[in-house]
């Protein structure tokens, strides 16, 4: 089955009573025909036997495997929210003494994961700039057991090489982790480039209409059944077969959602180049520092723009109030159009001139590009910038 077949069709089970559409099973728990029953189950549980929803539930069953034929994993496990998947892929793998090579520009809760609860816990983080090859190779050591970045970082539109440090990373032993929300998982090929572990937050495009938090770990069946599966089970960072639901449905029209929205970010992005009050920062351009490798790695340059707004955080706020159909808010890979503004919200907590090093100026805005028609969306972007200029 080729991709859109598989996404329509993917990890289905059907009841006895043969519905079309997906069946929400919210059931916390599973009956046994007899003690017996319950006792061999307890023991060793089949793939299609449930015994808990804190460790599986047919919903959240058919959302992984459905989630693991797109992304062209062998196994896949369902988390809480994407927070839940990116604490449990890495905090599964590690032990105390183990070292961590990241890259530095991150989303603010992964940098808190990896600097602030790894390191009680006697796991050591070295942070490289991302973008710089020869900074990875020399950060890895001996006792280095995995590495971890964005693909595609937030909210500056970096990108990290996956096959390059990919290779530095395995030539060492060392795990690759890749948390790959900005490629979305329609864009992704990150496994036949080497990652070793895919993390998404469901909650962006998968869900893709702003409804639930969810996540997902993505890799082999090894890492999933035996390392990560026993963490996740015990501590209890389940997806919730509601949340389950949500998503399976979501991933139905995810590839023709994320193809028109990169489509129209590509527009947008073009439509913007060459207006004086805005710096547009995004990988589909050429002028982009890594559009070949963007194209490369993905194919198209993603949904998320980066729009430096001339004027610094007064002219930025401006341009914000002024949207009219663009709401302020701060998720991302939405049917709706989102900006935000990273300085004073999502890495508000980052220090001035860690924030400068990020590149997240008191004049960067992301947008996130939904689904409306993209002439009304640069119309009103258009707008916006005339109110920014004052
Ligand atoms: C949103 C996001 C997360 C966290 O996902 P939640 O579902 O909000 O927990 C992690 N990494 C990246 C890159 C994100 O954009």
């Amino acid at each position: 089955m080729k991709t859109r077949t598989k996404l329509v069709h993917g990890g289905t089970r059907r009841s006895q009573w043969g519905e079309v559409s997906e069946a929400l099973f919210l059931t916390q728990g599973f009956v046994y025909e007899t003690a017996e029953a319950a006792e061999a189950r307890f023991l060793s549980a089949g793939p299609d036997e449930f015994i808990y929803a804190r460790y599986g539930n047919p919903t959240v069953a058919m959302f992984e495997e459905r989630i693991a034929a797109l992304e062209g994993a062998e196994d896949a496990f369902a988390t809480a929210s994407g927070m839940a998947a990116v604490s449990g892929a890495l905090t599964s793998l590690l032990r105390a003494g183990d070292h961590v090579v990241a890259a530095r520009a991150l989303f603010g809760s992964c940098l808190y994961v990896l600097e602030e609860v790894l390191t009680r816990f006697g796991v050591e983080v070295t942070f490289v700039d991302g973008t710089d090859l020869e900074q990875w190779r020399a950060a890895i050591r001996p006792d280095t057991r995995a590495l971890f970045f964005e693909s595609v970082a937030n909210p500056t539109l970096e990108l990290v090489d996956i096959a390059a440090v990919a290779e530095l990373a395995h030539a060492a032993g060392a795990v690759v982790v890749v948390d790959n929300v900005f490629a979305t998982p329609v864009y992704s090929g990150a496994i036949a480039q080497g990652a070793d572990v895919v993390v998404y937050s469901a909650t962006k495009h998968i869900d893709g209409q702003g409804r639930c938090l969810g996540g997902v770990v993505l890799g082999s069946r090894d890492y999933i059944r035996k390392v990560l599966e026993p963490y996740m089970k015990h501590t209890g960072g389940a997806l919730s077969p509601f949340n389950a639901w949500v998503m399976l449905k979501g991933l139905e029209t995810i590839d023709l959602r994320v193809r028109a929205q990169s489509a129209s970010a590509q527009r947008i992005a073009e439509a913007l180049q060459d207006d004086a009050r805005v710096r547009v920062i995004y990988p589909g351009l050429a002028e982009h520092p890594q559009h070949a490798l963007a194209l490369r790695q993905m194919g198209q340059g993603g949904t998320v723009l980066a729009l430096e707004i001339e004027g610094g955080q007064a002219a930025a706020f401006r341009f914000l109030n002024a949207l009219e159909i663009v709401l302020i808010s701060n998720n991302l890979g939405d049917a709706k159009s989102i900006v935000t503004h990273p300085a004073t919200t999502t890495h508000q907590r980052l220090a001035v001139e860690r924030k400068a090093a990020l590149g997240i100026t008191p004049g960067l805005v992301r947008l996130s590009v939904g689904l409306e028609d993209p002439e009304d969306l640069i119309d009103d972007l258009r707008g916006a910038l005339r109110a920014a200029a004052g």
